[in-house]
């Protein structure tokens, strides 16, 4: 079946940043096989035209670091600092999930991460007390493409460690490229401040065993980097890098507080960073040195972290924060030009994670793309500088449609494969089971 996608404006996030005004998109197979002007496209060659009617065409956005089985912790500790906040807020309310809990508010996470253009998310999740196999089949199942982890901690007993390994170990050699390939898994050990160097290195072997990244939040908070000197005498990333956990691939998550030698021991070993702006904004951690991150080479890509620290999955506001916030802490404007912040959050995101299968709009890619109808939209008017208005003026609610592997999973605006009317009510009765 060959589709061709017409009348459209698409943003191709192409070596050469290539937006193509009256274009074509042709997806065979569930992949790119065309991407180009309408003048040079022979129209009968298709089986079917769709029509865009001036829509813009974008890749889908890539989301580098969530937790979506937290989805229904939205709001339930503001205003706090990270460690009081994990401690007495988020760890206690985990420990009362279900299966049940895990799977509604996963579903509510997809819901808000498909209808606002996210077609690819990286996370972690806690895995005390749930089937992480349902979750798994929840997230395969909306025709999402995700690279998915069970998070390892140094927590409880001995049993329950190794408990916490032999799951995780499962679930990453279970799930990986399951539902046609769009589900990945990774290993995932917390951080270095919930994670004793054993486990570190047990991660780094369920890497290595399975050939798959590892993805670790590192380097969010200034007392979390002291508090790495103090427990073993040096900063974060010469940690890991003394336990060998960066002999595989890796990404980790914010990387605010880092050093130039860190940088270039990054930019050494090819480790990409999931960078979180407005989560490191509300949790008061700081602003990450992206800048000089992409100075040094390093592959950024663009996150939202759970919705409990953010509030919401909307990638068009991380993009947007993403973008002001270099300029601003420069007193620089022309930091983080909207090119280069939209690369972040859908190519270069992709590369991040280690699906660079995805990401751009170019010949041979999957066919994960989204639409804007910017008719009738005021703050999307006048149309010429689409970039522009993708990363200054746009939000998740102006998404009309998304696609993964050249599936519909949004169609002006509903999804087709959840059940959202009844995901909303499920996910707020399973949130008044919780004792607060
Ligand atoms: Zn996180």
């Amino acid at each position: 079946m060959k589709t061709a996608y017409l009348n459209g404006t698409i943003v191709t996030v192409n070596d050469a940043n290539e937006v193509i005004h009256n274009g074509v998109l042709v997806v065979e197979e569930g992949k790119v096989t065309h991407v180009g002007s309408a003048e040079e496209f022979d129209h009968q060659s298709a089986d079917l035209l769709v029509d865009l009617k001036g829509k813009w065409v974008l890749p889908g956005l890539v989301n580098t670091h969530s937790h979506i089985v937290m989805t229904i912790l939205r709001g339930i500790g503001d205003d706090m600092q990270l460690k009081p906040w994990l401690e007495t807020r988020i760890w206690p309310m985990e420990q009362q999930y279900t299966t049940e809990t895990a799977k509604w508010s996963t579903a509510l996470g997809l819901v808000e991460m498909l209808k606002s253009g996210t077609t690819t998310f990286s996370d972690m999740f806690n895995p005390i007390g749930i089937d992480a196999d349902g979750v798994a089949r929840v997230i395969g199942e909306s025709g999402i493409r995700s690279i998915f982890s069970q998070t390892l901690f140094s927590f409880g007993t001995e049993d329950e460690q190794k408990e916490n390994v032999r799951s995780a170990r499962e679930f990453a050699k279970t799930w990986q490229n399951e539902f046609d390939g769009r589900l990945k898994t990774m290993a995932a050990p917390h951080s270095p401040y919930t994670c004793t160097p054993s486990m570190l290195q047990e991660a780094a072997k369920i890497a290595e065993d399975y050939h798959i990244p590892v993805h670790i939040h590192l380097s969010e908070t200034a007392q979390e980097v002291q508090k790495n000197v103090d427990d073993y005498g040096m900063r974060p990333v010469a940690h890991l890098e003394s336990l060998g956990v960066f002999n595989h691939p890796t990404i980790i998550a914010h990387g605010v507080h880092l050093i130039q030698e860190e940088r270039e021991t990054f930019a050494k070993y090819n480790v990409a960073v999931a960078h979180n702006p407005v989560s490191n904004l509300k949790l008061g951690s700081g602003i990450a040195d992206v800048s000089a991150m992409l100075n040094n080479g390093i592959t950024v890509g663009i996150a939202t972290d759970s919705v409990a620290s953010n509030n919401n999955f909307d990638m068009f506001q991380e993009l947007r924060f993403a973008a002001l916030l270099q300029k601003g802490a420069k007193e620089d404007s022309t930091k983080m030009p909207a090119e280069t912040v939209l690369r972040l959050a859908t190519k270069d995101g992709a590369k991040a994670i280690r699906i660079p299968e995805t990401g751009s709009l170019e010949v041979g890619k999957e066919a994960d793309f989204i639409t804007i109808d910017p008719t009738n939209k005021s703050h999307l008017q006048p149309t010429e500088h689409v970039v522009s208005h993708l990363v200054y003026a746009a939000s998740g609610s102006d998404v009309c449609d998304v696609y993964v592997k050249g599936k519909a999973l949004v169609q002006n605006g509903e999804c087709t494969t959840l059940d959202e009317e009844k995901i909303l009510f499920e996910a707020d009765r399973v949130y008044r089971n919780f004792k607060k």
